[in-house]
């Protein structure tokens, strides 16, 4: 690995780049063109002056609003399985901080799937292979895609949380027999699961734990062979993790989740041009949209100008992904044309305004 020292051509020292090799760095602009910067700062477009050299700079050496989007762009290209853009995303994290881009994949690996196999690789991979496990978060099939399950959000989820009544609702009366039998009554396990998730952590945590516990003992029963993964799922004691024993323990898991598509060998695009999409509640410019649209938006109408949540982590935008999924067999279509069963509507509701919340929860000298 080399330091190089970039200087623009006018002179200006543009600072340590510290990159693999001695590549040029590929640069995308909004119209999807790609350029080439030079290590010593030299730019294909041929402008004296140009803003793709800023960018690599800016890239190189991140602020924390460059790292909120990096994350948030990584995070959108897991989802929508670009590998190119998702290792340039990951470079500018890894540039912010080394060993952070392991460390985000490991909080995220059930977010995205119900990979087993994910799970082993992402916990015993060194933080140097951050681009391969890129590649293999990119090949995974991802949640909305396998047949619904009951992860954070889906419908089956939702419907759950809305036969739970209060908010925050009290602790399931049953809760004690589930812990001794979970296998015995699927839907109060199911409410149990997501008590535990929605509940505050000083609240759940003792109940969480517990249910983890006996969850991984009895899927540990059904997949013998997965018992190390489902052990450490049981340990990172995260919402997603808490869903994915469940599936296992009521034998809704499914072994195409562990299938990890090859990704072809592209470059990876060093920077790339940020989406609408890259934009939610998780950053500032993010933020100032959702706030400049003024009004909270809803499912089935058009998504305010400058605003994509799609692909966003939002409540929201996961349930409209299951939803888009089952009414298209794919998630690139309109907003506004998915549509949501009249049962699921005022919790679907709650989880629209819960974005808006998101975003008026940040103090506003952070926007
Ligand atoms: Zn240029």
């Amino acid at each position: 690995m080399g330091f190089e020292i970039s200087i623009h051509q006018s002179g200006r020292v543009l600072g340590y780049t510290k990159r693999m090799g001695n590549k040029d760095v590929r640069v995308e602009d909004r119209t999807g063109e790609v350029h080439a910067v030079s290590l010593r700062g030299a730019c294909s477009c041929g402008q004296p002056s140009c803003d793709h050299r800023t960018r690599v700079d800016r890239a190189d050496h991140p602020d924390r609003g460059a790292v909120f989007e990096a994350k948030s762009g990584l995070h959108k290209e897991l989802r929508r399985g670009d590998a190119a853009r998702a290792k340039g995303y990951a470079q500018t994290i890894e540039a912010g901080r080394p060993g952070a881009v392991r460390l985000y994949l490991r909080r995220i690996v059930t977010e995205e799937t119900r990979s087993l196999a994910l799970l082993d690789r992402v916990e015993s991979a060194s933080d140097q292979r951050w681009p391969e496990l890129v590649d293999a978060f990119c090949g995974v099939v991802k949640d909305w895609e396998l047949p619904w399950t009951v992860n954070f959000w889906t419908p089956t989820w939702i419907q759950a949380l809305a036969s739970m009544g209060a908010w925050p609702p009290p602790l399931p009366s049953d809760a004690e027999d589930v812990l001794v039998h979970p296998t015995a009554d699927p839907k109060a396990t199911l409410r149990l699961v997501v008590w535990c998730d929605i509940g505050t952590p000083d609240r759940t945590k003792a109940v969480a734990i517990r249910l983890a516990e006996v969850l991984a003992g009895v899927a540990r029963d059904r997949l013998p062979m997965a018992a190390q993964a489902l052990h450490r799922a049981s340990t990172w004691m995260a919402e997603d993790e808490l869903s994915l024993l469940y599936e296992v323990a009521f034998s809704l898991w499914t072994e195409q989740a562990d299938h990890i598509r090859l990704i072809p060998d592209e470059p990876t695009l060093d920077v790339p041009w940020s989406r609408p999409y890259v934009f939610d509640c998780h950053t500032w410019q993010g933020m100032r949209r959702l706030g400049l649209a003024g009004m909270p938006l809803a499912f089935e109408e058009p998504m305010p100008e400058g605003l994509d949540l799609r692909l966003s982590g939002a409540e929201a935008g996961t349930l409209w992904r299951y939803l888009a999924m089952d009414q298209y067999g794919q998630i690139d279509v309109a907003w506004e044309s998915v549509r949501v069963a009249p049962r699921l509507r005022s919790a679907s509701e709650r989880l629209v305004r819960a974005v808006w919340q998101d975003w008026k929860g940040i103090p506003p000298d952070a926007v």
